[in-house]
């Protein structure tokens, strides 16, 4: 039997690159695309010498075209970090409607499963908590979070519309906050951001007061809920994430302790439109695909430490934002 064929865009990112790992394990053909304005190579260098990895380097908001069969499609390029979306705010905005628009017909000329990467920002700042996926959210268009917002909520629609009017077989995850080894030390997400400064020997930058609350998911979790729902036959989003929700005051104490950095807490502006709250319901992917998180914060902020710690002490020094 020849392999299953699956195209993973945003490859050489965070997800993009543990979601590689995961295709080829399950022994897929896998081929990645990304045209590495946030990625970085080196996350999957060690799959370059198999013979079922292929990688494009290629702009997925330009039109895409990959030969031979393709059996699924996961989408998952776009900056994701608030400071990469914010000092590359078109490409944003293209990356989710074009790039969508581009990877839905490439889904349709394929006859392919297609499965795209939206985000708990669909709900905004949430007005309901937790949020479950009948909330339709609370989204500001022009605000500086808009073009990542938007982009994703048209996304959703987009992928909706090419379900119902063409009979594309879609998936739709929403994904809230995710952690784990290969994010960038320096993208500004605020568990590298913490972690970089205790490394650094630097205070921890608390955003506001600390009270808005982020609820925090083990990428080795997050990836087996993709797969699950990628699997299913369920065509309606779905949240993905863990329901395990702190504020960002006691999530910086936590690294405190973690890394035992003799550095404190300090406090500077808290970003325009910055939700208060995040926290997922995650009934629906429970009943349906029987997925839950298994990794504590604690174990998996372990490992994750560990991965930066092991970083070349250049990189933990330089600081490009
Ligand atoms: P990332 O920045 O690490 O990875 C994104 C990858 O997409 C990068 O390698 C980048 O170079 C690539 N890319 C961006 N624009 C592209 C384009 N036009 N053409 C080709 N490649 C392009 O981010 P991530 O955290 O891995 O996020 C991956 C996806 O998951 C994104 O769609 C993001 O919106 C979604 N998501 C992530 C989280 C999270 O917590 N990590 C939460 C919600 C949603
Ligand atoms: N944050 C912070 N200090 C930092 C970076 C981020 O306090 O150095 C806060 C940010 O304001 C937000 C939360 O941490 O309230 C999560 O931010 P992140 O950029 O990781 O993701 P978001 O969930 O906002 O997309």
């Amino acid at each position: 039997m020849p392999r299953e064929r699956i195209l993973i865009t945003g490859a050489a990112g965070f997800l993009g690159s543990h979601l590689c790992d995961r295709f080829i394990k399950e022994d897929f053909h896998v081929i990645g695309m990304d045209n590495l304005i946030t990625g970085d190579l080196r996350n999957i260098e060690h799959l370059f010498q198999l013979e079922n990895f292929e990688f494009y380097n290629h702009d997925v908001s330009k039109f895409v075209h990959v030969p031979g069969k393709l059996d699924y499609i996961l989408h998952f390029a776009s900056p994701a970090s608030p400071i990469d979306y914010l000092r590359i705010p078109i490409q944003t905005l293209k990356v989710g409607s074009l790039g969508t628009h581009n990877l839905l017909g490439l889904a349709r000329a394929k006859k392919s499963r297609i499965l795209v990467a939206s985000t708990s920002e669909v709900y905004g700042d949430p007005a309901v908590s937790p949020q479950s996926e009948g909330y339709w959210g609370n989204v500001n268009p022009v605000g500086p979070r808009g073009v990542y917002d938007e982009a994703k909520r048209f996304q959703e629609a987009i992928t909706m519309a090419y379900h119902t009017f063409h009979g594309l077989d879609t998936r739709i995850v929403r994904i809230f906050n995710t952690y784990g080894p290969r994010m960038r030390l320096n993208d500004g997400r605020v568990l590298p951001a913490f972690i970089g400064q205790a490394l650094r020997g630097e205070d921890l930058t608390v955003f506001g007061d600390g009270s808005q609350t982020r609820s925090f998911c083990y990428v080795d979790d997050e990836i087996e809920g993709i797969y699950r729902l990628l699997m299913s036959n369920y065509t309606q989003p779905m949240n993905i994430g863990n329901p395990d929700e702190i504020t960002i005051k006691q999530f910086g104490e936590e690294i405190i302790k973690l890394t035992g950095t003799k550095q404190k807490l300090i406090y500077k502006d808290l970003p325009a439109d910055d939700p208060k709250q995040r926290q997922p319901d995650i009934t629906k992917a429970k009943e349906i695909l029987g997925w839950s998180p298994k990794v504590n914060r604690a174990e998996g902020l372990k490992i994750t430490y560990e991965y930066f710690k092991s970083l070349p002490e250049q990189e933990i020094k330089h600081k490009d934002f």
